[in-house]
């Protein structure tokens, strides 16, 4: 038996629907026949080891690109972007709509090899099996209206996790910006809406996701919600001092929730220099979960790639490389009981006790 049939992979965090989406059927990308497309694709899935992973529907901004050239603001002393302006709510609306459909049309041609998952009783069954399960994420709530009448909506049409932000403002809280080196702590709480918003979030048991959000947004949802806290994709900002990372304080604020963080393969959340350079090797990976596992235990540290969202280290490739990471987790000592809970334990633990 392989290592990755022993550690089956539930994943934090992929942005494939976007990719499939905006790349269309016109490109080379597929979802149903291996590519070298991308990091996503079901036959690369499952060679490695992917089993089921929080599917994200993003809105990229309005106008210019995601994220500004690193180089051009890249310094000696690092690099401030600049926060993205909000994004419209008709416009994300429509657009999280057709990317939901996209969602599903491909699980209907999928012939059962993919599925979309809405209870944690279909996400352990499916565990077992060669199937690929889908969890709809939404990155950001912008396609939610202050009343949350879409809220119901998209539970119903099987979202069952949300991020209230990207690196953006919205109606709802304030996401940080990417800045290094700098603590998360830029831009204020959340507003009566957003307060509402986790609220109503625990009322359904959809999962929150804190990664994007600003300091002073994670210690209001701390306060209110009644779920474990969760950050699908972020890192540990003792080794790499990003903006988009987590305090100490703050990962201890997801144990004491008995909550979980997805370390994310993003090179630039890796690396202490926060470079965004590829060569980078695997060991940043193994770091940071050692430094969570070793601070908060490794009950509350899973993996939360970025696959297809970001840019991961060339020695990773796509999702096939994640077995190498996982290989060098058990040489560095981590047990068998370990990396079962790295792998899909936690997420298992956290979504039962999370989604209703
Ligand atoms: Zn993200």
């Amino acid at each position: 038996m392989n290592i990755m049939n022993r550690f089956p992979i539930i994943d934090g965090h992929n942005d494939t629907l976007l990719k499939l989406h905006l790349e269309g059927c016109s490109s080379e990308r597929l979802f149903f026949s291996k590519t070298s497309v991308g990091h996503i694709d079901l036959p690369r899935a499952r060679r490695g080891g992917f089993s089921a992973g929080f599917f994200a529907i993003f809105c990229p901004n309005s106008s210019g690109p995601m994220l500004p050239d690193f180089e051009e603001y890249m310094t000696e002393d690092g690099y401030d972007f600049p926060l993205p302006q909000a994004v419209d709510y008709d416009y994300c609306n429509h657009l999280t709509n057709a990317m939901v459909a996209d969602l599903y049309r491909l699980e209907a041609d999928a012939n059962e090899k993919f599925k979309v998952l809405r209870t944690a009783d279909e996400l352990e069954e499916l565990i077992h099996i060669e199937t690929v399960g889908a969890i709809l994420h939404f990155e950001g709530a912008e396609s939610i209206d202050k009343d949350l009448n879409a809220l119901h909506v998209f539970y119903q049409a099987g979202l069952r996790s949300l991020g209230l932000v990207w690196s953006r403002p919205n109606v709802f809280a304030e996401g940080v910006p990417y800045r290094y080196p700098s603590t998360p702590d830029i831009g204020s709480g959340l507003t009566e809406p957003g307060k509402k918003l986790v609220q109503e979030c625990n009322k359904l048991g959809i999962m929150l996701d804190l990664s994007h959000l600003n300091e002073k947004g994670f210690w209001d949802v701390m306060e209110l919600s009644d779920a474990p806290l969760v950050a699908t994709h972020s890192n540990a900002h003792a080794i790499c001092p990003i903006s988009r990372n987590l305090t100490d304080k703050q990962l201890d604020a997801i144990a004491d929730s008995n909550g979980v963080v997805g370390v994310t393969y993003a090179v630039n959340m890796l690396r202490p220099d926060g470079k965004l350079d590829t060569d980078t090797p695997l060991e940043m990976i193994v770091k940071h979960i050692e430094y969570i596992a070793d601070r908060i235990g490794i009950e509350h540290v899973s993996l939360g790639s970025d696959f297809d969202g970001t840019t991961i280290p060339d020695e990773l490739g796509d999702v096939t490389g994640v077995p190498k990471v996982v290989k060098l987790l058990k040489d560095r000592g981590f047990s068998d009981d370990d990396l079962s809970k790295l792998t899909s334990g936690n997420w298992m633990r956290v979504l039962k006790e999370t989604w209703k």
